[in-house]
């Protein structure tokens, strides 16, 4: 177990809190599911995840036609009707880099990873975003529903992208369809965003940090490249530190982090991001059983947490992160 940390085991509880779905976790936190489709429902319903911590809407995107915006807002407020009372986090269209979208008819690029990606792709293209946009806010009548936008490495693409979705708003609203209340926030996943995060903070409800596209970028290391695979660590201490960073901003703002990148699917380093005060874990499904027993059973009882985490960013690589850790 996490060096300096005790665990508690529990033998009175009930089979479902067994496998903490029911019962306590460290903090309170939320552990909840990444999705692609509503045909994720079942994974969601079967790992007892507490919502949707990413709903990666791109796949709505990648066959031979646009999805209309009916077509959305059915796709979407069924993951959310499938969640309540928790929330859906939608994540907006996040095309390029890896994932190809051939309606869109999109120029071939040098660099697709520092092309026109996500949110840079949706700011010149607002006729498409809009179409999301509108659908997000009907489907938001469904119940609990935040939306955070990808791939942000400055605050005047956040602020542009909020101007679209409150215009958007606007219009839904003009044409009388129900809306409900939507938290906006951002995804985390550019260094530079990262670094400013306390800037950014004002403006959002809340921080998801993609931790694929984080570790990505500030190794420089291409996330599909084969022949770099060990090069790409997300346990790096630098990649460990800038998420150490963002979250002692966000506290400071008051507004919530999650983690949505693999690494929220990751039992080696619950404790860290539990230790960080991270609000949100959210993962594959099938990640959910491991992470949740970690979760459950740990205390922090006569450690000093911002020891602990001091002790993992002294490290000087990925592997003695591992090893604290492990
Ligand atoms: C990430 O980058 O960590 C992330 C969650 O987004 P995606 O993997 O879809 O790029
Ligand atoms: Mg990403």
């Amino acid at each position: 177990s996490p060096e300096g940390i005790t665990t508690t085991k529990s033998n009175d509880l009930g089979e479902e809190e067994q496998d903490g779905s029911t019962g306590a976790i460290f903090g309170n936190m939320v552990l909840a599911a990444n999705v692609g489709s509503p045909a994720d429902i079942p994974l969601v319903q079967k790992f007892k995840a507490h919502g949707v911590g990413l709903y990666r809407t791109e796949f709505l995107f990648m066959g031979d036609q646009l999805p209309s915006e009916e077509d959305q807002v059915e796709a979407y407020s069924k993951v959310i009707a499938a969640c309540v009372p928790h929330l859906t986090v939608i994540r907006t269209l996040d095309i390029g880099g890896d994932k190809k979208a051939p309606a869109l008819k999109l120029p071939e690029e040098q660099n697709p990873f520092l092309g026109v990606r996500a949110l840079r792709l949706c700011l010149r293209r607002p006729e498409i975003f809009q179409v999301q946009l509108r659908a997000i806010w009907r489907a938001s009548a469904a119940g609990p529903t935040a939306v955070m936008f990808p791939m942000i490495a400055t605050l005047e693409e956040l602020v542009q992208a909020k101007e679209l979705l409150f215009s958007a708003r606007d219009e839904v609203v003009r044409e009388g369809y129900p809306v409900g209340e939507l938290q906006v926030g951002m995804m985390i996943e550019i260094p530079a965003a990262a670094w400013n995060a306390k800037r950014l903070s004002s403006e959002v409800d809340f921080f998801s940090i993609g931790t694929n596209d984080l570790t990505q970028y500030m190794l420089a290391v291409d996330r599909e490249n084969n022949e770099l695979a060990d090069l790409y660590q997300p346990h790096h201490p630098a990649v460990l530190g800038m998420i150490a960073r963002v979250s002692q901003a966000a506290e400071k703002a008051g507004i919530w982090v999650g983690i949505c990148g693999e690494a929220g699917g990751d039992s080696l380093l619950a404790p860290f991001f539990a230790a960080l005060g991270i609000k949100e874990l959210s993962m594959s499904p099938g990640s959910l059983p491991k992470v949740r027993q970690v979760l459950s059973k740990l205390t922090f009882e006569g450690v000093d947490k911002q020891k602990f985490v001091e002790r993992i960013l002294e490290c000087g690589t990925a592997a003695e992160v591992i090893e604290k850790l492990g």
